[in-house]
């Protein structure tokens, strides 16, 4: 084929549905109850998503986003506190900690698996600490053995942003067996979708409880009464997406098995291609269930970084650039940050998310869910991409 005609074929679309969605629709529709308080379909969906994941306690509610702010609300996170995060992560990360007053204290992650750097988040460490929030970046579990030891001694929790983690494991463990509430969004492009939604996992039925009743105004599930307990807002999700998202969960267990295979061989295709450097691994993450397929190109300019991902997507590679170091945002400094810290100081002490944050980019995660050739033909588009870019 003519090098410049080079494309990648039509990969699998995403979302993916079928009549498993299109019965659970028609079911919650008849059901007569479409919000979850008298419906079984969101409480269906989160006895089955915490099975899942090793826990009996999970929450559903309306998105990642508000999945982190209520975690970090029931483990007490007031405002002035502060917020433990990496510096490379989706903005909802550090925004859910500003939105509760607190202070996100950015920290550099490590330049191989892009998760929070363990001896970072040690040095960040201080008598206003309130909870660290390690970021599973792609799939990658953090290293939550470090983490685990140093929100010990701390006396810290840990807050997991598990948006890309469904169905990861950590040495056998699986999300909800780590011992640490979760945080997972099932907005349309993650691994499993209702358009919009999030979801808790606990390791115990008090912060569960807890979580419910902010969740709903303030209110049990019980109370008829108008006896509101607490405070919090409305973050219940409703049962139209309930019975999608159990629909979801059906799917996931497979698809994670097809995308590891898969991953494995793009990685090796990608790190023959020089000046290209995906995404390592650290094994102690037995079951990455790959939300996005990150490289590198080390030394690369940000917008030649950009005209590549242009390129990719011109010749059928659902590319994207990756995310932006928060402190390089306009929103981070729109919230509270840290006394005296500045764009510079930041990164100054995040040089590996600095660099990923320009050198980084990914592919969608049904590019892992094609075939075998499929892989081939999309590392042979990027080689040529990256070859002519880099010439
Ligand atoms: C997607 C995402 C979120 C937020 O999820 P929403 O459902 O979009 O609010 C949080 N953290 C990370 C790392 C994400 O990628």
């Amino acid at each position: 084929m003519n090098a410049d005609a080079l494309r990648a074929p039509d990969l699998p679309a995403w979302p993916q549905y079928g009549d498993e969605e299109r019965v659970g629709l028609i079911r919650a529709l008849e059901q007569g109850q479409w919000w979850r308080i008298g419906g079984s379909e969101v409480d269906s969906f989160e006895q089955e998503f915490g099975a899942f994941h090793g826990t009996d306690h999970a929450l559903a509610v309306t998105s990642g986003t508000h999945a982190l702010e209520l975690g970090l609300e029931v483990l007490g996170v007031k405002p002035g506190d502060e917020v433990i995060v990496p510096a490379f992560t989706f903005f909802a990360s550090s925004l859910a900690a500003q939105r509760l007053g607190a202070v996100p204290v950015l920290v550099d992650v490590d330049p191989d698996t892009y998760c929070i750097d363990p001896s970072a988040v040690e040095a960040a460490i201080g008598p206003r600490t309130r909870a660290i929030m390690p970021v599973h970046m792609a799939g990658q579990i953090a290293d939550m053995d470090a983490l685990e030891k140093l929100a010990a001694d701390a006396g810290v929790p840990l807050l997991q942003d598990a948006a890309h983690a469904h169905g990861a494991r950590w040495q056998g463990k699986r999300v909800g067996e780590l011992g640490s509430v979760a945080a997972f969004s099932f907005q349309n492009g993650k691994l499993m979708t209702a358009g919009e939604g999030g979801a808790l996992l606990f390791p115990e039925a008090e912060l569960r409880e807890e979580a419910f009743v902010r969740h709903s105004c303030g209110r049990p599930a019980t109370d008829r009464k108008y006896f509101h307990r607490s405070g919090g807002s409305n973050y219940r999700i409703g049962e139209f997406a309930g019975s999608v998202l159990r629909a979801q969960l059906g799917r996931l267990d497979e698809q994670v098995s097809v995308r590891e295979e898969r991953w494995a061989l793009l990685h090796d295709l990608l790190a023959g291609i020089p000046g290209v450097v995906p995404q390592g691994r650290d094994t102690r993450c037995d079951r990455n269930p790959h939300y996005m397929a990150m490289f590198r190109l080390p030394g690369i300019a940000e917008e030649r970084r950009n005209q590549i991902v242009d390129e990719l997507l011109a010749r059928n590679v659902p590319a994207f650039v990756g995310f932006r170091a928060l402190y390089r945002t306009d929103g981070f400094w729109a919230g509270r940050t840290p006394e005296g810290a500045s764009v510079d100081s930041i990164a100054r002490a995040c040089p590996d998310a600095d660099a990923i944050s320009v050198d980084c980019l990914w592919l969608h995660h049904r590019t892992l869910l094609g075939s075998a050739e499929d892989m081939h033909a999309v590392a042979e588009v990027v080689a040529h991409v990256v070859r002519r870019a880099r010439a």
